[in-house]
């Protein structure tokens, strides 16, 4: 038997998140059993339970995009019981049943074995910290440099945002770290922004074709204005990772910042990444690129807590990652 999580949809559209003991063959085919210990809560998460959320693809659906635990059973010759894994993407908590359970079967092509990081820290990096580390790779990759100019992070109080944060500082960029929230300040000071400023654009202010250039780079998991204003003030030759749509999925922007300014938009996708360099960076992840601020940006909450508090992320008012404690400790 199987403790879940689980979202069902009503004939209106309504979706109703149900503590269930699931009979085990609920859970699909897969050459990995995973006893699930932490989980979390990525803005998708909340999508995937929210009517015309646009992410969940069929009900009824155990939600969690994320999910850290140890191999219980395993028909794979890569995998052997005791591992201690993480596995995200793929459909994984959207299409297929994800990490609000106590247990998961996954093929094990879609499974990463931890090395260097516990179950905990793998699930407070998460979905949103591997999608950080993409973010800092696409700049690092683009070639900016420490001595090129700040790096500007959006939405940097939320889960993206604050591993950015961190990621970048521990790699020595300068970050102009971009909040809507004035309590957060000295978490971002935490994490080693050098400055805090407040959403852009202000509010009122216009996004213009080109506005003053500003940054050397920016990470921005917001979209929208945000995205469009963050284009008009790269630097010239700078490089803008885009990875979300907190605050919009439009792109209301013009061709100016790249015919005039060289500027890259570069699309990050942590979902369908595939598990070679999926693996490569969370070994890294456990390695040099360790996020040093784990234990400050984590909230942990009991996946029983979860019906409750699952939509506030998408009010932008979560600041961090948020952990679901699934069983164990
Ligand atoms: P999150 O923790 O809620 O972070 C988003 C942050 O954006 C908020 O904390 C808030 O930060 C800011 N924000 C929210 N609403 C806003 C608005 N209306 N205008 C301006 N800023 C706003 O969510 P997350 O889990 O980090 O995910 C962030 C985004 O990235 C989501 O759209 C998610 O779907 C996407 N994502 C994409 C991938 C991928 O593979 N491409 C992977 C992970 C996440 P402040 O209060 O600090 O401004």
């Amino acid at each position: 038997d199987v403790n879940a999580l689980v979202a069902h949809q009503d004939d209106e559209g309504n979706i109703d998140l149900v503590h269930e003991v699931v009979d085990d063959s609920f859970l699909p085919e897969g050459d990995v059993e995973i006893s699930v210990e932490y989980s979390g809560v990525n803005y998708k998460d909340a999508l995937a339970v929210t009517p015309k959320g646009g992410v969940a693809r069929s009900y009824p659906l155990i939600p969690g995009i994320d999910l850290a635990g140890t191999v219980r059973a395993s028909s794979s010759p890569d995998f052997a019981v005791g591992d201690a894994v993480v596995a995200h993407g793929y459909d994984i908590g959207t299409a297929r049943h994800g990490g609000y359970a106590d247990t998961a079967r996954l093929s094990a092509d879609t499974v990463v074995k931890l090395s260097g990081l516990t179950t905990a820290e793998a699930a407070a990096i998460g979905t949103a910290g591997f999608t950080a580390a993409l973010s800092v790779d696409a700049l690092v990759a683009h070639g900016v440099t420490p001595s090129d100019g700040p790096i500007l992070v959006t939405g940097a109080s939320g889960g993206v945002g604050s591993v950015s944060v961190d990621l970048l500082a521990a790699a020595g960029y300068e970050v102009i770290a971009s909040t809507g929230k004035a309590d957060a300040t000295d978490l971002l000071r935490t994490l080693g922004a050098s400055d805090v400023i407040g959403r852009v654009p202000e509010e009122g202010e216009k996004v213009r074709a080109l506005g003053k250039s500003r940054w050397a780079g920016a990470i921005d998991c917001v979209g929208g204005t945000t995205l469009a204003y963050v284009l008009s003030t790269v630097e010239y030759g700078g490089i803008v990772a885009a990875s979300g749509l907190a605050g919009g999925a439009d792109l209301p922007t013009t061709v100016h910042p790249f015919i005039l300014r060289g500027a890259t938009l570069a699309g990050i996708d942590s979902v369908l990444l595939p598990i070679a360099p999926r693996r490569a960076l969370w070994e890294r992840l456990g390695g040099d690129l360790k996020p040093r601020h784990l234990d400050a940006v984590t909230t942990d909450v009991a996946v029983t807590a979860l019906p409750k508090s699952i939509h506030s992320i998408l009010k932008g008012s979560v600041t961090g990652r948020t952990r679901v404690v699934v069983h164990g400790e």
